[in-house]
């Protein structure tokens, strides 16, 4: 598919083709649209007919609108694998969530992504091309970009793909491309040591977060297999080497469980585990998952513990919850849709 590719890399494809290497720009350009290959005006037939099997495709098998103007989208690949992709909108603009992976294989216990394990991971074209969709319908041009933030935070775990996952990176923030800096691009991870080490070694300096959700690994491993790999500490230590080469500061995700991860006790450990950090606290009040029986926490709760974690001198916010009308809040995103599941 020659969306994974970079306009270099489509420029050596299409002159294999034998097509000079000004149509591969316009054909780039074209798909930087989302135009489909019948939309690019500017190409011939001969050439469209030459591109036409490796040209993106795809289909919107559901479009949903949140009474907060969230929208959720389910796009399904030629393979006939559905993911789920989310537009936020916000003061500054509008922030597409994508997934990475057809499912998932983390096995979180209150996440909806992971219920049916992992089909398959997307390729960076494909990861690419759910931002490229609300761009289109946002009616964005070359100059002006309608989406200006992305955040891994949809289905999947972002450094279980991390080859496609990287490559997305590079493709979304080139500039000949949709030019989406790195600080406007936000990795969420469940804490996949070896990969954030990685992921800073590789020059990247996108904004990293942490899916904590439990201060201590004891009880972590209850609620989020991966923890049996890592320890808590370990994936710290990943963070502050994050933070030294890339001088960002890491922000830790904690879900808020009614009865499992919000008692005061566990919040006191939480602030002893990152006091001093240069790190911020999200504090996300448990969407509900129909499958699952774990309630969120009210959010007259969530800022009390917001309160009483600055008073211990940790930052903490809670996140705004958008989009839960559609099921299209943190958690609740997954790979079938509607009357598949
Ligand atoms: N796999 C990555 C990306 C998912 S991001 C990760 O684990 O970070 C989605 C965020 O929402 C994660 O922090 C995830 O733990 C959290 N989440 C999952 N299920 C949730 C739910 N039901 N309610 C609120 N947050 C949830």
């Amino acid at each position: 598919m020659i969306l994974d590719l970079s306009l270099s890399e489509l420029q050596d494809y299409i002159k294999g083709l034998g097509e000079p290497s000004f149509r591969a720009k316009q054909l780039f350009e074209g798909m930087m649209l989302g135009k489909s290959l019948e939309e690019i005006s500017n190409l011939p037939k001969s050439f469209k007919e030459k591109v036409e099997k490796v040209f993106p495709k795809f289909e919107v098998v559901a479009h949903l609108k949140s009474k907060d103007e969230t929208q959720k989208v389910a796009i399904k690949y030629e393979d006939g694998s559905i993911v789920e992709t989310v537009l936020l909108k916000y003061k500054y603009g509008y922030t597409v969530c994508v997934s990475t992976q057809v499912g998932c294989r983390m096995g979180c216990k209150f996440c909806a992504s992971t219920l049916n394990g992992l089909k398959r991971n997307l390729t960076a074209g494909e990861i690419l091309l759910q931002v490229l969709f609300y761009n289109k319908i946002l009616g964005a041009s070359l100059k002006e970009r309608k989406v200006t933030n992305v955040v891994l935070m949809g289905c999947g775990e972002p450094l279980d793909n991390y080859e496609n996952v990287c490559k997305f990176l590079k493709l979304i923030s080139a500039p000949e491309g949709l030019n989406i800096s790195q600080r406007n691009i936000t990795l969420s991870t469940c804490g996949i040591v070896p990969k954030i080490y990685q992921l800073a070694d590789d020059g990247f300096s996108v904004t990293l977060t942490i899916s904590l959700h439990s201060p201590t690994d004891e009880h972590r491993k209850t609620i989020m297999p991966i923890a049996n790999a890592y320890k808590i500490e370990e994936i710290i230590k990943a963070c502050d080497y994050y933070f030294e080469k890339t001088g960002r500061r890491v922000a830790f995700e904690y879900s808020l469980i009614e009865g499992e991860n919000d008692n005061d006790e566990t919040i006191s450990k939480l602030a002893s585990l990152l006091k001093g950090k240069p790190c911020l606290v999200n504090l996300i009040p448990l969407n509900s998952v129909k499958e699952k029986k774990l309630n969120g926490v009210t959010r007259k709760r969530a800022y009390y513990i917001a309160e009483k974690l600055a008073k211990m001198g940790i930052n903490a916010t809670v996140r705004r919850t958008m989009g839960e009308d559609i099921e299209g809040a943190c958690g609740q995103l997954r790979n079938r849709v509607g009357g598949e599941d």
